[in-house]
């Protein structure tokens, strides 16, 4: 065994999963909380994992009761008991930086006073209907409608076009704690996965990342058109802003890139990310590998992160059928270089993130030739 320590994880799904893939090579015990038969505990046979929610803190203690170091896989999590069992057990990253990240509005000005750039935001909270016309006014349309809390997947944005869009957006997320955001006219989006050690801030590659209907559907690794300047810019940009947060483990940074080449931080998740899956197959270590070794001290050489070969994800989302997933994954069986990932979770949802495929190839020409027909067939499904 190369660590006798064992990792809990609060969260089951998918992250979790392939956390584990990588700890089970070097044959670290993972506790999972999540309920039963949840994606991660699927493939990892042991009686310390526990059955329950991350949002309750009885579980969360439990958790931590049977664990070395507790760390995370979402960050909709119960930080209150990460605070109290923090004397016991070491919480990473921080619960500090767990709770200020959870919330999307509080992670925004709490960047913007460490000098990191950010989209421009305006709270909305118990605003009614009149803030949101009022931040039409101020903003312009489109604007963004986001909620602090509970977001992922778009699951908590909404994007308003017009004033005549005011009331149905009101109607779709009223109910939530809200702040809007100045729109983003980017040339593309970017993205860096940051490894926080005991020692300091590494970063794998900058990758860009498309994304549709606010769901991630690709990442290029590298960046398609982007100079070296550009990439290397925002490398330091996600630097600076995860140097802002405290403890260590992966983060991952998505940003925006202007079309006057200005970058500026979308959002941070404190915990591997779906723009760090093509480093499973791209890079000598995986952002899994760097999260497992960052939260139990354990070598991470900076060279380890770095590009082996161009490579593309395409996430394998549910479509209009509930096996359309399936049937995307068996159609990148025949393509030699795809790497296939599916999360073993139920029922496919559209939208809900099934599985991933990456393809990696020695120009990234190469790996889009290859990729574009597993593209166009998920276009065609999803008609
Ligand atoms: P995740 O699953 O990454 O946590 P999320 O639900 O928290 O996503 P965001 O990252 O806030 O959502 O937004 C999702 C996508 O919506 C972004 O990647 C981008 O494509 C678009 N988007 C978000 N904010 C803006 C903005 N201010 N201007 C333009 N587009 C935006
Ligand atoms: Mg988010
Ligand atoms: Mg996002």
């Amino acid at each position: 065994m190369a660590d006798s320590r064992k990792v809990g994880v609060l969260g089951g799904g998918q992250l979790g999963r392939m956390l584990i893939e990588a700890a089970n090579r070097l044959n670290i015990q993972v506790n999972v909380l999540d309920v039963a038969a949840s994606p991660a505990k699927q493939i990892s046979a042991h009686d310390g994992h526990i059955e329950g929610s991350f949002k309750n803190a009885d579980s969360v203690k439990k958790l931590a009761q049977v664990s070395d170091v507790v760390t995370v896989e979402i960050e909709h999590v119960d930080t209150h008991m990460l605070e109290e069992v923090a004397g016991q057990v070491k919480v990473e990253p921080s619960w500090k930086t767990l709770r200020m990240i959870k919330d999307k509005y509080a992670q925004k000005l709490y960047l913007k006073e460490h000098g990191v750039d950010v989209a421009e935001s305006v709270d909305l909270e118990g605003k009614g209907v009149q803030g949101l016309k009022d931040v039409g006014s101020s903003f312009g349309y489109p604007f963004m409608l986001k909620s602090k809390t509970e977001a992922y997947d778009g699951r908590g944005n909404f994007v308003v076009k017009s004033e005549g869009d005011v009331d149905a957006a009101f109607e779709a997320l009223g109910k939530r704690p809200l702040y809007a955001e100045r729109w983003a006219d980017f040339r593309m989006e970017l993205a860096v996965m940051v490894v926080k050690t005991k020692d300091g801030v590494l970063t794998f590659p900058t990758v860009e990342t498309v994304h549709e209907d606010s769901i991630c559907k690709l990442t290029y690794a590298p960046p398609r058109n982007v100079s070296p300047e550009i990439t290397q810019k925002a490398q330091e940009l996600a630097k600076k802003a995860i140097g802002a947060f405290e403890g260590k483990g992966v983060f991952g940074v998505e940003m925006f890139l202007l079309k006057d080449d200005k970058l500026l931080i979308n959002e941070i998740a404190p915990r591997p990310h779906n723009s760090g899956h093509y480093t499973i197959e791209a890079c000598p270590l995986s952002q899994y590998d760097a999260h497992l070794r960052a939260i139990l001290d354990l070598p991470i050489p900076a060279s380890g992160l770095r590009l082996r070969e161009p490579s593309i994800m395409l996430n394998i989302l549910g479509g209009q059928t509930p096996d359309s997933h399936i049937q995307i994954a068996n159609r990148a069986l025949t393509s030699p270089n795809a790497s296939i990932h599916l999360y073993g979770k139920g029922d496919a949802r559209p939208g809900r993130k099934m599985g991933h495929i990456t393809v990696t190839a020695p120009s990234l020409a190469e790996a889009e030739a290859e990729i574009q027909p597993l593209v166009d067939f998920v276009d065609d499904l999803k008609g």
